[in-house]
């Protein structure tokens, strides 16, 4: 092939891929060969005279193509997601034409600095801890990319076995390294990936497998249990790997408990995140990353979820010195002038040659922003929790362990042969196609989301597919759909027994839909609906399940009324309430709005969207307006949260100089005190409500609740003395909060949109800007 058939041949095989990506859907996601297939199909000898391009295509169409199983189809539900984007099959494409191997500096320096400069992104967008990173040439840490997950652990364990041989040889001299390695012993829980076990087998030490609890999940105890008794034995404990998102059922190692352990008996830690590490780019996930920074070395696969190309195994380390000492050969044809001046990976891995990886990682990371990164895997844990909820509703499934991110361990109920069928039946017709696992004799199938690609659609489709060959199966072996499970009838409770019961018990009239049969229905839902925070928990699932939001100056009126009105809401006014919040949760204000503003005098200072967390900042909304995404934006907070819990968040840039802000979580109430004359001295304070009441500047008792008390309900009441106390349900707290700490004011977007006439303010204005949008406010905040 010379250059112009390459012009021609390659540009064709472009509108390939494209094609192949775009109608995914139309290919059977599982193939229905048999092991062997191809070489009844293909020559026993490559051919003695070069062949056409045409006619070597030909045969992908009709024999490679037959089996191939469709990873990027968004019916594959087996293993990890292995997803692959356009950026980075660019990535790809260039690596290849370009083909340098970057093992030193000098074999490319682009390569290596790139590579250096994408992992400290990288690692910057999980949230490492700094000693992760490599900024300065001379920063002992840093990250590097390796092939696989399973490489990186045994880099890691590796390179602990050396730093612990060499500190048992100064302490034995007289012992050989062959006698030392028999002491050495490594830990990893009884759910890590069966790479873990490669690890320890081609290192030659022993692996001790901690019980997980009953989540799944390796705690401290456990370990320094094992630990003890290891060293009572006379046996060195030296690694350990921790799993943030297990294979089977993506369960998370107490990483804080792990740590101190290790710390305390000076063995490496290993963190290994080969699918849920992707997540860590989402701050509500990062929780789990807590006591990361007593980790030796982490890894995760961008390879997996983050639509880099395999191979792309991310890996940290917080000191390169045990690699170097692991991995260090110096033959003369590798030195170079500017050796020990940059980073030779070659000492941080295995082989020798490494590709230019990073090239495809930077473009990805550049092609779809912090933003758009984001949103892929906020949009992934949508449909595995929609996935979970058909699952659920389904009385004939169970899921024995609870669902994280983007996986949904599932069963039938019963027999796990009921399941085992189950399984087979369906990847036997090929429409959907996913793997087992089993925990504690538990047998499981794992539905994983794998493609960014995924609808709804996508996901009730599978569910279809699934409830029908579970009805089949069940007919087969108990003749009933249902098989040998009692479905549960909801008891009947006479009207007259549940008002004795519940004393705000309210009836509805519901006109049925014959007009003659008015019926009276439970009134129920009205209790349940009466809480804000349950709608505002509502409103985010019904954001999250993609309902166009009503947004209208009229429906805005209306919601604002019903919620003023002080009385119990019908159904119908729930709804437009819980469509409201949708609003309030996800979308700029309307432009009604925000003319009202500015006619009061108010700037909104560009930031015209309220969020709920600072994973969906207003900045983040408007990027998302403006791409090509066209979903609602999910808001970041977990729904699970509980109230009392801590949220953290920070000042940015906000000068606290002429106010107090105090917030009471528990009585879900923040009061503003003006303090002209006082100074505090940080620009940055963090909201960290670890307790139940928060003071932000300084210690400030809250306000007599029977001061409060004669305003109206869930409302602002103005204090004489000036102090601004605002109350309402937490959600409605937690916003005002959420605004106070992303303040748009005086950052960079007042500068991208002059014409939004953003000035400074003081926090007085902003509270009373702020209080203004909001619907509880009727007081104004003055002298
Ligand atoms: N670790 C965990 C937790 C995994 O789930 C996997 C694979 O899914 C691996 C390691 C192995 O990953 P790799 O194929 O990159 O070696």
């Amino acid at each position: 092939m010379d250059h112009a058939e390459f012009r021609v041949k390659a540009k064709e095989m472009v509108d390939y891929i494209a094609d192949y990506l775009e109608n995914i859907r139309d290919h059977r996601v599982y193939p229905g060969v048999q092991p062997g297939y191809l070489h009844k199909r293909l020559p026993t000898h490559a051919p003695q005279l070069p062949e056409k391009w045409d006619d070597i295509f030909k045969d992908v169409e009709d024999h490679i193509m037959p089996g191939i199983v469709h990873w990027q189809s968004p019916h594959m539900h087996a293993y990890f997601p292995a997803l692959t984007s356009y950026p980075s099959i660019m990535g790809e494409m260039l690596s290849s034409a370009l083909n340098v191997l970057c093992f030193t500096w000098a074999s490319s320096p682009a390569g290596t600095e790139l590579e250096t400069i994408a992992m400290n992104w990288l690692g910057k967008l999980l949230g490492l801890p700094d000693c992760f990173l490599n900024e300065k040439n001379d920063s002992p840490g840093g990250g590097v990319i390796q092939t696989t997950a399973s490489e990186a652990t045994l880099v890691s364990l590796l390179a602990a076995r050396t730093r612990a041989l060499v500190e048992l040889a100064s302490l034995n001299p007289d012992l050989q390294s062959s006698e030392l390695l028999g002491h050495l012993i490594c830990y990893c829980s009884d759910q890590a990936h069966s790479s873990v076990e490669k690890a320890g087998l081609i290192g030659l030490v022993r692996m001790r497998y901690i019980e997980s609890d009953e989540h799944q999940c390796m705690r401290g105890p456990a370990l320094e249990e094992a630990i003890v008794n290891d060293k009572a034995k006379g046996l060195v404990p030296f690694w350990v790997c921790a799993t943030l998102g297990t294979t089977g059922s993506v369960a998370f190692d107490n990483l804080r408990e792990i740590g101190e352990v290790c710390e305390k008996h000076s063995a490496w830690l290993h963190v290994d995140a080969a699918y849920a590490g992707s997540a860590f780019i989402c701050p509500e996930y990062r929780h789990w990353l807590d006591g990361v920074e007593m980790a030796d070395s982490f890894a995760f696969n961008p390879s997996k979820w983050l639509m880099v190309n395999f191979d792309c195994t991310a890996m940290w380390v917080k000191d390169s010195t045990a690699l170097h000492r692991t991995f260090n050969v110096n033959p003369i044809y590798l030195r170079h002038e500017n050796s020990g001046k940059a980073i030779d990976y070659m000492h941080w891995q295995i082989p020798l040659s490494r590709r230019f990886r990073a090239l495809k990682l930077w473009f990805v990371l550049r092609n779809y922003g912090v933003v758009g990164l984001q949103k892929h895997i906020r949009e992934g844990v949508r449909l595995a929790q929609k996935f979970e909820a058909l699952i659920l509703a389904d009385q004939r499934f169970e899921i024995p362990q609870a669902r994280n991110l983007g996986m949904v361990a599932f069963r039938l109920k019963g027999d796990n042969t009921l399941t085992e069928m189950l399984l087979k039946r369906l990847n036997a017709r090929g429409y959907i196609h996913a793997v087992p696992a089993c925990f504690k004799g538990v047998y499981v199938i794992r539905f994983t989301v794998t493609s960014q690609r995924t609808t709804n659609q996508d996901i009730l489709d599978d569910w279809n597919e699934i409830k029908t060959v579970a009805s089949e199966i069940l007919v087969d072996m108990f003749g009933s759909e249902n098989g040998n499970i009692a479905t549960v009838k909801k008891p009947r409770i006479s009207l007259k027994e549940t008002r004795e019961l519940n004393a705000t018990f309210g009836t509805s009239l519901l006109l049925a839909n014959s007009p003659m049969s008015p019926k009276i229905v439970n009134g129920t839902h009205v209790a349940i609906c009466d809480y804000e925070q349950v709608l505002s928990a509502c409103a985010q699932t019904f954001a999250q399940l993609k309902m166009e939001p009503k947004d209208s100056p009229e429906m805005r009126r209306r919601i604002r009324g019903i919620r003023m009105c002080g009385k119990k809401f019908s159904l119908d006014s729930c709804m437009d309430m819980v469509q409201g919040l949708m609003v309030e949760q996800s979308l700029p204000l309307c432009s009604e709005e925000e003319r009202e503003d500015a006619s009061n005098g108010s700037s909104s200072g560009g930031h015209s969207s309220i969020s709920t967390s600072p994973a969906t900042s207003s900045h983040a909304i408007k990027q998302d307006a403006s791409g090509d995404f066209n979903q609602l934006p999910i808001p970041g907070t977990p729904s699970r949260q509980p109230r009392s819990r801590s949220f953290d968040m920070t000042l940015a840039g906000l000068k606290l100089d002429d106010a107090i802000i105090s917030v009471n979580v528990k009585k879900n109430e923040i009061t503003i005190t003006p303090t002209a004359t006082k100074n505090i001295e940080k620009d940055l304070i963090h909201f960290n409500v670890l307790e139940e009441t928060l003071s932000i500047g300084e210690e400030y008792e809250l306000n007599n609740e029977n001061e409060v008390n004669n305003s109206e309900e869930r409302d602002v009441v103005k204090d004489i003395d000036e102090k601004l106390t605002i109350k309402g349900p937490g959600n409605y707290i937690r916003k005002l909060i959420q605004q106070f700490s992303e303040g748009p004011f005086e950052n960079e977007e007042s500068k991208q949109e002059p014409d939004r006439a953003i000035v400074p303010q003081t926090i007085r204005g902003k509270a009373d800007a702020i209080c203004k949008k909001c619907f509880h406010y009727k007081g104004k905040f003055a002298k």
